[in-house]
């Protein structure tokens, strides 16, 4: 029979994505369901400021009416709503699927006092992403405007800072998401592949990296490619129109991400794709259009 290369790169990549992205924490379980053949559905999620709604269960109506199953939630002062959140997701097919940065300072700071204030935040947030079961917090190393060591000397500080962070969100049962920006928010950690090559050197399994459909616009040659070199590290993905960070398919033709979801299905992708974006229009509409299209994408890819 002969085997073309999309269909040899499935079959090669599949045991070991199988082994560590099989739903939440399998990956940390064991190794027991490699080989076992998985369908990837697409997970889509939705952060909690882009649905429409004034309160939350508004916004969680609005979400479950349009088979949205994950919820992604800012982590600024998440200790004190983890209640909320809860009871709000209590009968619903509806989970926490990441947590959104929301943690004070910057980890590779040239100042130590601030490396501490955003080690011991991130912990707080980490703690809290524990109890909810997100898949993950993510984080940035540092913006452009924050300033910072050397990227020789930030990359090394970095390795130690997220094995600590790593082992404990693993504590936890949850994990740490280095998410990659683009170079004009962050010179830093600006692709996939680079990402996933740092969480590799860290050497956790509460470490992981993310991928961004905004950022990877300006900075991938080839979605597919990038998602493919992150593999099993991967463990969540945002998504935005590709030209203006809005709606996906407020961009129109440009809002293609067929090769990306492709690339997710070839890692046997089982995690979230969640809305961070704005919208040029009214969001009661955007949202059902911008699910529908991503449905049909994923059929295509
Ligand atoms: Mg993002």
């Amino acid at each position: 029979m002969p085997l073309n290369r999309r269909s040899f790169l499935g079959t090669a990549v599949s045991g070991a994505a199988l082994a560590a992205s099989g739903g939440l924490f399998s990956s940390f379980r064991s190794a027991s369901v490699a080989g076992k053949k998985r369908s990837v559905d697409l997970k889509i999620s939705c952060q909690e400021g882009v649905a429409p709604g004034n309160t939350l269960t508004e916004k969680l109506d609005f979400m479950e009416s349009l088979d949205i199953v994950g919820l992604e939630i800012w982590g600024g002062g998440l200790e004190k709503r983890v209640n909320e959140i809860q009871q709000a997701l209590q009968n619903r097919n509806m989970k926490v699927s990441a947590i959104c940065a929301g943690f004070e300072g910057w980890l590779i700071a040239d100042d130590p006092a601030i490396q501490k204030k955003c080690m011991d935040s991130l912990k707080v947030i980490i703690a809290a992403a524990g109890e909810l079961g997100s898949t993950g917090v993510i984080f940035v190393p540092a913006f452009n405007n924050q300033k910072s060591l050397p990227d020789k000397q930030a990359r090394e500080l970095l390795i130690g800072q997220m094995k600590e962070l790593g082992d404990y969100a693993l504590q936890n049962k949850t994990r740490i998401l280095l998410e990659p920006l683009n170079r004009e928010e962050c010179y830093f950690c600006r692709q996939v592949a680079d990402g996933a090559a740092i969480v590799r050197d860290v050497k956790s399994d509460g470490a992981a990296v993310m991928g961004d459909f905004w950022h990877m616009t300006w900075e991938e040659t080839n979605d597919r490619a990038a998602f493919l070199s992150a593999g099993n590290y991967l463990h969540h993905v945002h998504i935005a129109s590709r030209k203006r960070r809005k709606m996906p398919g407020e961009d129109g033709e440009a809002d293609n991400y067929i090769n990306g979801f492709r690339g997710l299905k070839e890692i046997n992708y089982q995690d979230y794709v969640s809305f961070e974006c704005g919208s040029v229009g009214d969001s009661k509409i955007t949202l059902p259009a911008a699910v529908k299209l991503m449905n049909e994408q994923w059929k295509m890819a």
